[in-house]
């Protein structure tokens, strides 16, 4: 039923559809893929990947960003561009991002006994965990169970948690804030009203969007990232860039006085096991840049 909501709600009203026999397909699909991903979570087929966020002064990682994968029995690794709209759209994005938090945590405690590598880790959650399960338990109780510092987790939220009025998150996000977990706005310029929405919930980092970040070597999409940093400099928060690919872009960004770039420049999402590698490879790249 949940599925045949999400169709008619993208089909608009046209009940009529309904009946056709590509709505049923597509319907039939979506149910196979629920399902599918129900048994994914029961035979534990989700891994997480990390991507590191660089300071633009030091060229050294300053923290990473968790970004969840499906590793799939028949085909292999899934974006999750492909199943996280869906999880939102059942409801299986609950136990799903619950099942992230531990990970997660479980990842950080292993690298703080290790002592290896240890960075805070940004957690991407959707709007629906902040409405319909009990995230600040999840978090505190996560955190408890390892012994972590909340200082080593932090959370990544879209504008659109913030869009519904009546939305819980507007008293968690204060909450979870307390507890010392830092909040960091995902994807900032491509929701709306992105200025009056700063000025309900305090962040701590803002994330530029990757359209922007890809415009950054022509003049307005230059003078658009400007004053992005501008902004967030008034209100206090670190600044981020997401998908820098380029050296060039990276230049311009240091010369505008942003504080972390992230992107495939510096490295793809990797398993937990690739990323000491990574932060040599960095070192390498900050000789190339500065010398
Ligand atoms: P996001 O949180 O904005 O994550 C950034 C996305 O940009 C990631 O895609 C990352 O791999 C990709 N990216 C990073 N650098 C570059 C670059 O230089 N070039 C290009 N072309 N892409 C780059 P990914 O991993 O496919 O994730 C897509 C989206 O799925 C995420 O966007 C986030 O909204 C969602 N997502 C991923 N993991 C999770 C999760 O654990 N929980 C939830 N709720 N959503 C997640
Ligand atoms: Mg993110
Ligand atoms: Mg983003
Ligand atoms: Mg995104």
């Amino acid at each position: 039923a949940d599925i045949a909501m999400y169709e008619a709600k993208k089909n608009g009203k046209g009940n009529y559809r309904f009946f056709q026999p590509h709505f049923r397909d597509a319907v039939l699909q979506k149910l196979n893929s629920e399902i599918d991903i129900r048994r994914a979570i029961e035979h534990d087929e989700f891994e997480m990947h990390y991507q590191p966020r660089v300071d633009i002064s030091t060229m050294q990682a300053s923290s990473l960003e968790a970004l969840v994968r499906w590793n799939h029995p028949d085909r292999g690794l899934v974006s999750p561009l492909e199943f996280i709209p869906l999880a939102e759209a059942t409801g299986l994005i609950l136990p799903l991002g619950e099942l992230i938090i531990q990970k997660v945590c479980r990842q950080i405690s292993e690298w703080s006994t290790h002592g290896n590598l240890l960075l805070p880790v940004s957690i991407n959650v959707s709007p629906r965990q902040f409405n319909e399960s009990d995230i600040l338990f999840l978090f505190r109780s996560n955190l408890e169970r390892h012994g972590l510092n909340p200082k080593l987790v932090q959370i990544e939220i879209t504008e659109s948690v913030m869009m519904q009025e009546s939305s819980r998150s507007l008293d968690m996000l204060p909450a979870l804030r307390d507890m010392g977990i830092k909040l960091c706005l995902d994807d900032f310029g491509t929701g709306y009203s992105s200025l009056s929405q700063l000025q309900k919930i305090q962040f701590d980092v803002l994330k530029i969007d990757r359209s922007f970040t890809s415009e950054v070597e022509k003049p307005e999409g230059r003078a658009l990232i400007a004053s992005m940093v501008t902004m967030a400099q008034a209100l206090g928060l670190k600044v981020v860039a997401e998908g820098v690919e380029t050296s060039g872009q990276l230049q311009i960004l240091r010369e505008l006085g942003c504080d972390e770039a992230q992107g495939y420049y510096f490295s793809k999402p990797v398993p937990a096991a690739k990323l000491p590698g990574i932060a040599a490879d960095l070192r390498r790249q900050d000789r190339t840049a500065t010398g």
